[in-house]
């Protein structure tokens, strides 16, 4: 069945929604997106979504195409139109068109923000069968760009790097520079060695993640030491467990780097835990 998508403040069937080809997104990447999970109907961590996006909205110049409220309403809206109870909400905002392909910004009086937002449902999201296992990841160098901080639209490597972990028979791909880890193709990365709960700092070098904010949040309140910095592939393969966060896999355990066993090579008891305390807290705190 069709879905239910919104555009410029239309609710459309998605065939009928259709976006310029001279809109920058599409020429140039010139765009942002968020991806606000939902469990039960409802909607988590929203606040922390709507305050990335500004953020980077403000980081590109680009104008705020909606108020909170609204933005809220128009997810609220299509969640509840599409039926979605496990999935997600995507958002997208891009600077629009200017009805020709120019490097120069159009001006933001004359040409306004694309505003696309659209659901995915996925049945089963929380008990995943993936989290019972964990998944295997190889290492590829981080060739991205410098403000990995602003969540562009520009995801053809990290795409690429998807593409390279499913030839090499595994899950997924951390991304390594400077002989360190920035984070994952599409999640944040951790390692626990030392009784410590290590990922790597905030900078511009990553995105910072609303799952890995609250998982930390979450981690210290219980008591589990937490140490912020950068860590090697050969210090993941040597750790007691590894794991990743991101707003569509929760906490997702890692048992593979490169071809070798972190740990048992079986989900370990803290990323176990905190993916329990994460989806307990995220159905308390959604809405
Ligand atoms: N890093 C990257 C590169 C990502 O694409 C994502 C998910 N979009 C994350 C980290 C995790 O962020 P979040 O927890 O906000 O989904």
């Amino acid at each position: 069945m069709s879905r239910t998508v919104y555009l410029n403040g239309d609710y459309l069937p998605e065939e009928e929604a259709k976006v310029s080809i001279f809109d920058r997104g599409f020429l140039m990447a010139d765009g942002v997106y968020e991806v606000t999970s939902v469990l039960d109907g409802k909607l988590v961590d929203f606040d922390g979504h709507l305050a990335r996006l500004e953020r980077s909205l403000s980081e590109l110049d680009i104008e705020k195409p909606a108020a909170f409220d609204d933005l809220l309403e128009i997810h609220r809206e299509l969640v509840a139109r599409n039926n979605v109870v496990e999935g997600g909400v995507y958002l997208q905002v891009t600077r629009g068109s200017a009805g020709d392909r120019d490097f120069v910004f159009p001006d933001p009086e004359v040409v306004k923000p694309t505003l696309v937002l659209f659901t995915q449902s996925k049945p089963g999201l929380a008990d995943s069968p993936a989290a019972r296992t964990g998944i295997k990841v190889i290492s590829i160098d981080d060739i991205r760009w410098g403000r990995r901080d602003i969540k562009t639209v520009q995801l053809l490597y990290p795409s690429m790097g998807k593409m390279m972990a499913k030839a090499a028979g595994v899950d997924d791909a951390w991304l390594v520079e400077d002989g360190h880890v920035t984070e994952g193709t599409s999640n944040n990365a951790y390692i626990v060695t030392g009784g410590k709960i290590v990922t790597r700092d905030l900078s511009h070098d990553i995105l910072h993640g609303i799952t890995r904010a609250a998982v930390l949040r979450f981690a210290r309140e219980a008591q589990m030491e937490v140490e912020e910095r950068a860590f090697t592939i050969a210090e993941a393969q040597g750790a007691d467990e590894a794991f990743i966060t991101s707003a569509s896999t929760f906490v997702m355990p890692v048992v593979e780097v490169d071809g070798v066993k972190v740990g048992s090579g079986a989900p370990g008891p803290v990323a176990v835990r905190l993916r329990e305390i994460y989806i307990e807290e995220s159905r308390k705190s959604a809405i």
